[in-house]
């Protein structure tokens, strides 16, 4: 599992386009030797792109997310971030990202809006809080999904409801506690 994490933070890191890219990196001595000693795993090769897929097509997700949201948490818990607060605060985006459109529905997670030709389009969605650094850089926080419960429910969900979420679990979780009345609600609610 590691070696196939390592495997997808490298073809992040290093900017790669495509899995064929992975597949041609991933024969470099370079990169197969240096892969399972990042890992901590004990391979000789790196794991076909393929695999990979099939990992991230078929896991759970959660642990992803946890294992994002803790990256950044370190890195503020070592305090190697606190030349880069603005004007000696956090400063945290929170935006809603569509991750995938279906013209059918895909499962009943699925949220709908109806199309100007009268077509419903169903779509997936994130709500993902960045903490915005002085320099510019992004890193990621936490995200929870939009996603409607499924079977009777009598609105679907949204990027306001999305957020009381995150918010919960951003306090249950990290050192840095937001002050939610400081927050700005108006254009997750669309006003
Ligand atoms: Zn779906």
């Amino acid at each position: 599992m590691s070696h196939l994490i390592w495997t997808g933070l490298l073809m992040l890191l290093c900017g790669m386009r495509s899995r064929l890219q992975l597949l041609c990196e991933g024969v470099r001595p370079g990169f197969y030797q240096n892969l399972p000693a990042l890992a901590g795993s004990g391979e000789d090769a790196a794991a076909h792109p393929g695999t990979l897929n099939y990992l991230l097509e078929n896991m759970n997700p959660e642990p992803l997310r946890q294992l994002i949201a803790g990256l950044t948490r370190r890195l503020l818990r070592m305090r190697c971030l606190e030349r880069f607060r603005v004007d000696g605060e956090w400063l945290v985006a929170v935006d809603a990202t569509e991750l995938r459109k279906y013209s059918k529905r895909h499962c009943d997670h699925c949220l709908t809006r109806l199309l100007s030709n009268g077509r419903t389009q169903y779509f997936h969605a994130v709500l993902s809080a960045r903490l915005i650094l002085s320099n510019g850089m992004t890193l990621p926080l936490i995200s929870v999904p939009i996603q409607n419960p499924g079977g009777e429910y009598d609105k679907q969900d949204c990027e306001l409801k999305a957020f009381l979420r995150l918010a919960d679990e951003q306090q249950n979780r990290s050192f840095e506690r937001w002050n939610r009345s400081a927050l700005h609600l108006g254009n997750l609610s669309g006003s």
